[in-house]
C-alpha cells in the first residue's frame, strides 16, 4: 500500500499536523496490522512525533531549533543560502515509522505526527507506505 499527500506550510518554520492524513491513507488501504513508514522527499523538511495536546510544546521545538542552528552564519558556505533548513532537516530526519493495528495508528495518547517545514512556505510531500 502507498499514499501521498500534499502540504502547504505557511512559514520559514512551521509544524503542521498530519496525523489525520496518515490516518486517511492507511483507512484507504485496508491494512489491518504492521508499521507504516511516513517519509517527505525533501532536504529542508522533516517529519517527527510528539505532543499534539498543547501546541506551546511544538513552539518551544521550533524556537530551540531556531536558537540551536540560526538562519544567518557566516561560518555556512551553501550558495542558496539556506543552510539552516538542510541541518535541521537532518537533524530531525526525513521519516518516521508507526505500528499500526486493527487498521489505527497505534500512537500515543498525547502523540501526533507532524510536517516540520525549515524553508517555507511551500507545498511539500508525504509520502506513506505499509512495510509490515
Ligand atoms: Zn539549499
Amino acid at each position: 500500500m502507498t499514499g501521498a499527500f500534499s502540504v502547504h506550510t505557511a512559514r520559514r518554520t512551521d509544524f503542521v499536523e498530519i496525523t489525520s492524513q496518515v490516518q486517511q491513507a492507511l483507512s484507504r488501504s485496508g491494512a489491518y496490522d504492521g508499521a507504516l513508514v511516513v517519509f517527505v522527499p525533501h532536504t529542508t523538511a522533516a517529519v517527527t512525533i510528539n505532543e499534539n495536546a498543547d501546541p506551546s510544546v511544538i513552539r518551544d521545538m521550533a524556537q530551540a531549533l531556531d536558537r540551536m542552528i540560526p538562519w544567518d552564519d557566516p561560518a555556512y558556505t551553501h550558495s542558496e543560502g539556506n543552510s539552516a533548513a538542510h541541518l535541521k532537516s537532518s537533524l530531525v530526519g526525513c521519516s518516521q515509522t508507526i505500528l499500526f493495528s486493527a487498521g489505527k495508528l497505534e500512537l500515543g495518547t498525547w502523540q501526533g505526527i507532524f510536517l516540520c517545514e525549515f524553508d517555507g512556505p511551500r507545498t511539500r510531500q508525504v509520502k506513506v507506505r505499509n512495510i509490515g
